[in-house]
């Protein structure tokens, strides 16, 4: 269940930023989600639905996915996860396991298996907008 300890730390981040900026009343929230991120988005969206309404908050939520890069250890090229040339089925695999990612796939440019995940992990506020009354 740990979409709702996201949703819980999203919204409890998203009012103490309102608090910081004098935001009396959150009206949206912009949210970034790592591509790779294992999160079930219906439970995501779910759970913060039902803690607005224990926060006593109204926000429209938008989320944007952000895109995976990669960097190779040995050569240091960096690619986005689109450039791999993935099966459906193992797409599916890797969204459900992250870390599978390092058994079906190789450095585009010199085969290595040695590569790390730079960017399309996490959960993170980009934005918050509201009223100062
Ligand atoms: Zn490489």
């Amino acid at each position: 269940m740990h979409e709702w300890a996201l949703a819980e730390g999203v919204i409890k981040t998203a009012i103490e930023k309102a608090k910081e900026h004098g935001i009396k009343k959150i009206n949206e929230i912009d949210l970034k989600i790592g591509e790779m991120q294992d999160i079930e988005m219906d439970i995501f969206k779910f759970a913060l639905d039902e803690l607005m309404k224990e926060y006593d908050m109204e926000a429209k939520v938008n989320i944007k996915i952000q895109k995976t890069r990669l960097r190779c250890n040995v050569c240091n090229h960096e690619w986005s996860f689109d450039e791999f040339k993935l099966s459906d089925e193992e797409k599916e695999f890797v969204h459900f396991l992250p870390e599978s990612i390092f058994s079906y796939a190789r450095c585009p440019k010199c085969g290595s298996q040695y590569f790390e995940i730079v960017e399309g992990r996490g959960v993170w506020i980009e934005a918050i907008r509201g009223n100062d009354d």
